[in-house]
């Protein structure tokens, strides 16, 4: 037992032969805390005193009454001070939730191992950090992340606590918040296609034009007032005009006013909008399996007939044109008619997925 005493705590030492008082430390989240321990000398626990420097009864404050009964209750000296530094453990970590503010947890494990902290930037959203402690804290720094369109760093070092990474957070996402009213002005003034239902961390948007037109643009989080990547998507006789006055007045692109009116200036039209239009206007279900995602895919395929446009998955399309007797292949493009107009329309092999 002497050596797991020595083993567990070897700077809290015996101070005399009958080994009936202990003087030292015990060293707690890189925390040296000093302690004496007097034992009777029958070396029962169930008389034996603790005393407790400065820091340890503050850290205990509130729990001297139990953390004495288990003392005296203890098997032995090596699991009561096993136990003491499991609750002392917890009591730094709750020492540092108060310092932080219990409204800014959101939810903590039983284990206290994976806390989620909320934070809000100066447009007024809402974000959360989740931060997952390694069993050895704060020596290791912890595992942080959250739903951000660049990779989260946050800088840790032993003598770090949770107020320091909530503090790097909140400049993290403050750099961002141009980012964010960016897409947040196109999400409520536009029909949003893709995706779904988009995340703080998507970068990208695809916005109707029109029945069976849109745009995907691309936003770079570093600098979302910047012309974005675009590419438009819909059947060529609309598309071509667009991408012909995207390149005639890319020029014309004012960092200084929004994204939104930047793309309405160049392009020379006025996005639909929920005011103005109902979503359904611009569902682009595949004419083939009538769904709008195969797999990741969506229809991006389209029928060049100004009358029809109808969309496909390219998939679907080659699939169903490969087997008819009228089409024609040549290397990896079929050529067939619309199985919606029967004009003329081609498509190339799927590029295989690796
Ligand atoms: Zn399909
Ligand atoms: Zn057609």
């Amino acid at each position: 037992m002497a050596s797991v005493m020595v083993k567990d705590n070897p700077i809290l030492l015996p101070l005399n032969m009958e080994k009936t008082v202990y003087d030292g430390f015990i060293t707690v989240q890189e925390k040296d805390l000093r302690l004496r321990i007097h034992l009777p000398p029958d070396h029962q626990l169930k008389k034996a005193k603790l005393h407790c420097c400065w820091k340890l009864k503050h850290l205990l404050h509130g729990y001297e009454h139990i953390v004495k009964q288990r003392l005296h209750q203890s098997t032995d000296l090596v699991s009561f001070l096993l136990e003491l530094k499991t609750v002392l453990y917890y009591s730094q970590l709750i020492l540092e939730m108060e310092t932080l503010g219990w409204d800014k947890l959101l939810f903590i494990d039983t284990q206290f191992q994976m806390l989620r902290m909320k934070a809000e930037d100066s447009s007024g959203r809402q974000h959360i950090l989740t931060i997952n402690l390694k069993s050895k804290h704060p020596a290791e720094a912890p595992e942080c992340s959250a739903d951000l369109p660049v990779p989260l760093l946050l800088k840790w070092t032993p003598q770090s606590s949770l107020n320091q990474l909530h503090s790097q957070f909140l400049l993290v996402i403050e750099a961002l918040t141009e980012f964010w009213d960016v897409l947040d002005e196109i999400d409520t003034k536009t029909w949003i296609l893709e995706p779904e239902k988009p995340s703080r961390s998507d970068t990208m948007r695809r916005i109707a034009i029109a029945n069976n037109v849109s745009i995907k643009v691309e936003v770079d989080p570093r600098h979302p007032k910047m012309l974005p990547e675009c590419c438009l998507l819909g059947a060529e006789h609309v598309v071509t005009p667009l991408r012909n006055k995207l390149n005639v007045n890319m020029h014309l692109w004012n960092p200084d006013s929004g994204v939104l009116q930047n793309l309405q200036d160049v392009l020379e039209i006025e996005f639909p909008s929920p005011a103005t239009h109902e979503k359904s206007m611009f569902s682009v279900e595949c004419g083939i399996c009538y769904s709008y995602r195969l797999e990741a895919a969506i229809p991006d395929q389209m029928c060049n007939d100004p009358r029809c446009g109808q969309p496909f998955h390219q998939v679907c399309l080659y699939e169903w044109l490969r087997v008819l007797p009228a089409s024609r292949q040549s290397f990896n493009t079929v050529f067939g008619e619309c199985p919606y107009c029967s004009k003329p329309i081609t498509v190339k092999m799927a590029a295989h997925k690796s």
